[in-house]
């Protein structure tokens, strides 16, 4: 139970933040009032078991540092109350599901963004601007002879 829970907090967040930067815009086929459905289902989802999740495994470290034992009995008292409330994730993700295969959305892995080249900041030729090795005293492109 623990593992299973440790690897969705560490999963979960990168496939909400993949939902949630997702845009109607995205899916012009989808009804926006459905794709908006959706996305919050979705989105409630995946919160409810990453916030289980981290206080869960939260409540076990502490315990466990300052019990110096695993807490048993509390971990006894809030599994119902853990399990609750991934039942209604389940819902939520299943009803999101549902909307999901109805229309057709298909989460695509985000397209990488073309790296945008960094400004160059190195030094460059006083005549022409063209990056150049510090302390060369020729310009290779344009033949300026450099300050300094
Ligand atoms: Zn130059």
């Amino acid at each position: 139970m623990d593992l299973i829970l440790l690897i969705l907090v560490i999963v979960y967040p990168k496939k909400r933040d993949r939902i949630a930067a997702l845009s109607a815009s995205n899916f012009p086929n989808v009804p926006q009032d459905q794709f908006e459905h959706w996305k919050r289902l979705e989105l409630l989802s995946y919160d409810i078991v990453i916030r289980c999740g981290i206080i869960w495994i939260a409540v076990e470290v502490i315990g466990f540092f300052i019990v110096g034992h695993y807490v048993f009995s509390l971990a006894v008292a809030a599994l119902p109350v853990l399990l609750i409330l991934l039942g209604v994730s389940a819902v939520y993700g299943s009803k999101a599901a549902k909307i999901k295969k109805a229309h057709g959305i298909v989460i695509q892995k985000q397209q990488r963004e073309p790296l945008v080249e960094a400004p160059y900041q190195g030094p460059q030729c006083v005549a022409c601007a063209a990056p150049i090795e510090a302390g060369v005293k020729l310009c290779h492109k344009c033949g300026w002879t450099q300050p300094g």
